[in-house]
């Protein structure tokens, strides 16, 4: 989050952050917030299920131990996905990945689709020999099975493009999106219980999946492209989150012109270089920073009647008191502020959106409430986007330490007044998106309630 310096207003920029989501209906019909994309709220196990059969895939040079073996039950597994899928969204069977390839970074180098393994902890796809490969030695051994799942999944996204001929010239950004997309067409098969292999909670499960999403970082073919080909976790996030919530074709419809209308990344001019969490950060306790962010918030909220009392101390770092009272707790704060300025500020900002909620004679307690806090502080980040000329500015690795703080286990950003969260991020990540794509707060008084 940077200060405003220049009040540069963009009206490309303004039009691109009143956007409606793609892909949805432009009213706002009611969400059920209690549920992950029509899905049960769930907490179990997730993973490989007990019992599990073999796998009937084979990696080149593996070691036949346990890292190899999670692995090539992940892609049979998703395999068995496509051939049942394929033929039903694109009228075409799907022909498994011709080799599976295993590789320690840390030991002898392997030279495979034109890279060298040494000192490569990464898992990729390569069109050019129709392979997926992994590092055994310490990519996947930092990973729970279910974020390996993940990884594989989104390995295999590429395979489909390929299959369907999108891998060719299309620009990286594209390629990712529409992986992290596939691989979240098969997170719903598998969140739906219809996997034989694999089991995946809608909370705590998804929770872990999302995060892995932005832990990804390899490249389709080979070449190893710049960060941010990817897009950030917000725009990785929201790309998954398409393809649990909607069918393979919607994945395979994602182009760089659509992208570009949602892409927060583009929502951010060219002299935003802080795309990295930790940087261009505020000091959060700063006296003037903390004016600009009340002055940010009232001018979000128009109309609304809130004091700040230090005393209020219910929940940390900031609280909601009764009758329109908001505190900050300081030496929280700043503790929260190592996340990063944004998850400090959006912290604060949720509990003024608990008093918008109280002043609209909303409940502010309960599932719904937590829900709509979130959307709210969706909305007020939307407020502050470069060109609105607020008092405040994020930059794009503000929104994703949005996304950290959304998936954490207390997240305060979804909480209701007592603070009290929904166990899926993946709901809390879609309500912030909707009040931040719309900036609209009928949006999320109407949605969510
Ligand atoms: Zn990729």
């Amino acid at each position: 989050m940077k200060l405003a310096l220049i009040a540069a207003v963009s009206a490309v920029l303004l039009a691109g952050c009143a956007q409606s989501v793609p892909g949805r209906p432009s009213e706002s019909p009611r969400l059920d917030p209690s549920k992950v994309a029509g899905l049960e709220i769930t907490t179990g196990e997730s993973g490989l299920r007990p019992g599990a059969p073999a796998s009937n895939r084979k990696a080149r040079n593996g070691d036949g131990g346990a890292v190899d073996q999670l692995a090539t039950s992940a892609v049979a597994d998703v395999e068995g996905y496509w051939e049942e899928q394929f033929p039903v969204s694109f009228d075409k069977d799907f022909e498994p990945v011709r080799q599976l390839v295993s590789y320690d970074s840390r030991g002898a180098n392997l030279r495979l689709c034109g890279t060298d393994t040494k000192g490569l902890v990464n898992a990729f796809y390569c069109s050019s020999d129709d392979v997926v490969a992994w590092d055994r030695g310490q990519l996947l051994p930092s990973f729970d099975p279910i974020s390996s799942v993940a990884v594989l999944a989104h390995e295999m996204g590429h395979a489909v493009q390929f299959r369907l001929g999108d891998g060719g010239n299309a620009p990286s950004i594209v390629k990712e999106q529409q992986a992290d997309c596939y691989a979240g067409n098969y997170f719903r098969w598998v969140a739906e219980g219809k996997s034989e292999r694999f089991r995946v909670s809608t909370g705590t499960g998804l929770n872990q999946v999302l995060a892995t999403l932005f832990a990804i970082r390899d490249s389709a073919g080979g070449e190893f492209d710049a960060q941010g080909a990817h897009g950030t976790a917000f725009d990785r996030v929201t790309a998954f989150q398409f393809g649990f919530a909607e069918d393979p074709q919607r994945c395979a419809r994602i182009d760089l012109a659509e992208i570009t209308k949602r892409s927060t990344q583009e929502a951010f001019g060219e002299e935003d270089e802080d795309v990295g969490f930790g940087q261009g950060n505020l000091r959060v306790d700063d006296e003037a920073q903390l004016l600009n962010l009340k002055d940010t918030l009232r001018a979000a909220f128009p109309g609304v009647q809130v004091r700040w009392d230090g005393q209020c101390r219910d929940t940390t770092p900031s609280s909601y008191c009764s009758g329109g009272v908001v505190g900050i707790d300081l030496a929280a704060l700043v503790r929260l502020g190592s996340i990063g300025d944004f998850a400090a500020f959006g912290s604060v900002a949720s509990r003024y959106a608990v008093a918008v909620q109280d002043s609209k004679g909303l409940p502010i307690d309960g599932v719904v409430a937590g829900q709509r806090t979130a959307c709210l502080t969706g909305l007020w980040a939307s407020t502050i986007v470069r060109g609105r000329d607020a008092d405040l500015a994020i930059s794009p690795g503000d929104l994703d330490e949005a996304v950290v703080e959304l998936l954490s286990r207390d997240s305060l950003i979804a909480g209701d007044a007592k603070g009290a969260t929904i166990p899926s991020g993946f709901a809390r990540v879609e309500a912030f998106r909707d009040g931040f794509l719309t900036g609209s707060a009928d949006t999320c008084t109407t949605r969510y309630r």
